[in-house]
């Protein structure tokens, strides 16, 4: 880059924000990223029971149950972290499915590796500072002043994306709002005993609120017992129970997947629900990136062009290129 050092901020550590900050950092930008959860992976998720009792340091993947190595380049990153121990294929969830190994946010552990991620903050607002950017934290007290940057890239879910960019640039604010997704209520249950189920069901009666079961038992390197199983809700009960509190819903589902899975007896150890409020792109925009007029403010993540992580992946090396094209000018 011919830009002395260009300075990167990029919110959200999942499959596009990570993807592009490696690519951007092995260019020479300085990055920092900024990450409202405790970890990477974003909807490529892995839930540690941290709670004491039998529960503890239970695991589950509770987004993405695996991922399709689809297109081509996603394959090469998909086979690169598969001989690095990262990703393992699972064929029960398809011909060309993978899962990280041992979890699912494992598959972003080698891109994280070195970079300047700060967890547990949140940006609520992005606004131009001269011909810079500055970033406003919801807890001011969250780290180090942020100085001003060069280029902000932004790949929280459309919904988010579009509040970020309200006090930035309107015209790209609006143009996130173009997208449409869909939420998923996500049930983690664990229980004692024998239960005799595939590694994933989908095929459910209309009137069951459930899409997928899939058993994380069975997936390479995890362990076999005791029995987990994530459930998803269907987009059409998710969508209508969106408000419903955590425990109803965990208590709704819990007996729905026991009587789909045979196990209304079963003892239960664990059983927690979580909302995801933008679980997947049900309309994306079409384009790889969003971008300013003037190339420093760039929107990335599946939802530009499809609604999985290698879309994601697709989106986030799109914005880096983008951004390495602009200070290279
Ligand atoms: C239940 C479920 C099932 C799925 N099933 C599949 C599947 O079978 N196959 C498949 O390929 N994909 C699946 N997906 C989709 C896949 O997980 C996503 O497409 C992919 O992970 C999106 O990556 P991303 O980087 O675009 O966004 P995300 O992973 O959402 O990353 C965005 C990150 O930004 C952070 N963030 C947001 N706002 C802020 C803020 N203001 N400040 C700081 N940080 C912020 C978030 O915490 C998050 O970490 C599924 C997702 C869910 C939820």
């Amino acid at each position: 880059m011919s830009d002395p050092t260009p300075r990167i901020a990029i919110i959200g550590a999942g499959m596009a924000g990570l993807t592009a900050a490696r690519a951007l950092a092995d260019a020479g930008s300085a990055v920092t990223i900024f990450e409202k959860s405790r970890g990477i992976g974003g909807r490529l998720a892995t839930r540690r029971v941290r709670a004491e009792g039998p529960a503890f340091g239970l695991e589950f993947d509770h987004g993405a149950p695996a991922i399709d190595a689809q297109p081509s380049s996603f394959r090469r990153f998909v086979e690169e972290l598969r001989r690095e121990g990262a990703a393992a294929a699972w064929p029960a969830a398809g011909a060309d499915a993978f899962v990280g190994a041992p979890r699912m946010n494992a598959l972003l552990a080698p891109a994280a590796t070195g970079l300047d991620i700060r967890f547990s903050t949140r940006v609520s607002s992005v606004r131009r500072d001269g011909a810079c950017w500055r970033l406003s934290l919801e807890d001011e007290d969250a780290g180090p002043d942020i100085p001003s940057v060069d280029a902000v890239i932004v790949t929280a879910p459309a919904p988010q994306t579009s509040g970020l960019l309200k006090t930035a640039d309107d015209r790209l604010a609006r143009a996130a709002d173009a997208a449409a997704m869909a939420p998923c209520w996500t049930l983690m249950l664990s229980v004692d005993g024998a239960i005799d189920a595939a590694p994933i069901l989908d095929r459910f009666d209309a009137a069951s609120p459930i899409e997928r079961i899939i058993s994380d038992n069975f997936k390479p390197g995890r362990d076999s017992q005791p029995r987990r199983f994530v459930i998803h809700a269907n987009a059409e009960w998710s969508s209508q129970n969106l408000d419903l509190p955590r425990e109803e819903a965990a208590e709704l589902l819990t007996k729905a997947a026991l009587r789909a899975v045979g196990g209304d007896n079963a003892r239960i150890i664990y059983a927690a629900a979580h909302r995801w409020r933008y679980a997947r792109a049900t309309r994306p925009i079409g384009a790889p990136i969003l971008s300013s007029e003037d190339g420093t403010l760039i929107a990335a993540g599946d939802w530009l062009i499809g609604d999985d992580a290698g879309a994601a992946f697709q989106s986030g090396r799109a914005a880096a290129e983008a951004a390495i094209s602009h200070f290279q000018r």
